[in-house]
């Protein structure tokens, strides 16, 4: 059952001098089911950069390294696509157990303790997948300073202005009110 390919692990198996890693992890392998987010553009994605290692010390296994990925998204103010560098660290550590050290550790929530690991399998896609999720912002913005897009006419203010604002200049609440009747 357990396919052990570059990034699947049995701990036990893993020697002193550990392991490291520099490769590519393709999009697809981090997909989740629950995030159709990117659907269609994934074969846009060239996939996860992943640097890390594994070292064995005093009956812990660490892992440690820094992952990278370029992500087309829209823009959440002027709908623009654009292509968004998301990175993050990863420092886990993992200590062998029984069973009954998983369920006990799940009671304590220690959240400075090892993950405990009873079968000592390790799929490093599938840590690199929660973070890379975790990391993953629902609302994101071509740019800081972008100025996104006027309600009333549509354009975008990154590439001019319209004189929407000066119709309305008399009353503050003109706009919302337009927006709460008018549509
Ligand atoms: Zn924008
Ligand atoms: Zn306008």
């Amino acid at each position: 059952m357990s396919k052990k390919d570059k990034f699947n692990l049995i701990l036990q198996e893993v020697a002193r001098s550990g392991r490291q890693w520099d490769e590519n992890v393709p999009f697809a392998l981090l997909k989740d089911d629950s995030f159709t987010v990117l659907g269609k553009d994934t074969s846009e994605t060239g996939g996860m950069s992943w640097k890390g290692q594994l070292t064995a010390k005093e009956g812990r296994f660490v892992l440690q390294g820094s992952w990278q990925m370029s992500v087309p998204r829209q823009c959440g103010r002027c709908n623009a696509t654009f292509t968004a560098a998301m990175t993050g660290d990863i420092d886990v550590a993992y200590q062998l157990g029984s069973p009954e050290d998983v369920e006990q550790a799940e009671l304590e929530l220690k959240g400075d303790e090892p993950d405990i690991l009873s079968s000592g399998e390790l799929n490093v896609v599938d840590v690199l997948r929660e973070h890379f999720w975790l990391a993953w912002q629902p609302m994101v913005v071509c740019a800081e300073t972008c100025k996104g897009l006027c309600l009333q006419c549509g354009l975008d203010f990154n590439k001019g202005e319209c004189d929407c604002h000066l119709k309305k200049k008399d009353n503050p609440f003109a706009a919302l009110k337009d927006l709460k009747f008018d549509t």
